[in-house]
């Protein structure tokens, strides 16, 4: 088996005096789709925020292509190939749909991730692009924001939360298009909230429970009773 692209061990985090993580050990291969479960607050959104660089880490607690990255700023991180959708899209509101997806390469690596290469994924944005972030519809941002990070040609994307908010229909098309996305040689961390979602569209998933790690298994393996054990902690 190839060796892990991203890995944490014992990963810690902290805001202020309270500490959201305690101790994390997770890692994610290349090429692997791995989805991140867990309540409100169980940390996972602050798993992703340490892992960008935007909450601190001791270098040996997360690696990167066998780099310890733990604590770099995130421009640096970002630099070396981990983007972020983050949770809420978080468009510029002021730019186009075009100039947003521009934003994404001021991080640019070399790679296959162009504008036309977005434009061929979600074909919506390019009808779109002289429009306003803001005059789209929730999954149209959502679009944007995924392409975005895509536009950075990363190797790792993180995505926190994609459904939020969307209507079913719309939360299949995004999904449908990681398959499409992993295929460009993309390994992808997706936090989610619906569980069912998360467990198809990912070969292995983490459950997160009060800051610890509760399961991590095969997503075609685990069953609800462990996930509602792992996530309720019944
Ligand atoms: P959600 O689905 O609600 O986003 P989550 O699993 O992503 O949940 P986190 O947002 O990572 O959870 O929160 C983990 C813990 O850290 C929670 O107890 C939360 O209240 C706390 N927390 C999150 N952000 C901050 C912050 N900026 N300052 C202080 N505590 C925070």
């Amino acid at each position: 088996m190839s060796a892990p692209l991203l890995q944490t061990h014992g990963l810690k985090s902290w805001y202020g005096d309270f500490q959201a993580l305690y101790g994390i050990d997770f890692e994610v291969r290349e090429g692997e789709m791995v989805a991140i479960i867990g309540a409100n607050g169980a940390g996972k959104s602050t798993f992703l925020k340490t892992l960008t660089g935007l909450l601190k880490a001791p270098a040996e607690a997360v690696r990167f292509e066998g780099r310890a990255i733990g604590g770099l700023p995130p421009g640096e991180i970002a630099r070396s190939g981990i983007a972020m959708v983050p949770e809420g899209r978080r468009l510029f509101p002021s730019l186009t749909v075009e100039e947003n997806l521009l934003m994404g390469a001021n991080t640019r690596r070399h790679g296959p991730w162009s504008l036309e290469r977005v434009f061929s994924l979600f074909p919506i944005l390019k009808e779109r692009r002289h429009h306003g972030g803001t005059e789209l519809s929730g999954g149209q941002q959502q679009m944007v924001a995924i392409g975005r990070a895509l536009m950075s040609n990363p190797r790792l994307l993180l995505c926190d939360e994609l459904s939020l908010g969307l209507a079913p229909i719309v939360i299949r098309e995004i999904y449908a298009a990681l398959p499409r996305i992993c295929a460009e040689g993309l390994t992808a961390v997706i936090v989610e909230q619906d569980v069912g979602m998360a467990q198809q569209a990912s070969q292995r998933l983490y459950c997160f429970q009060e800051g610890r790690v509760s399961l991590s298994a095969a997503s075609d393996a685990v069953t609800r009773d462990q996930i509602s054990q792992a996530y309720f902690g019944l």
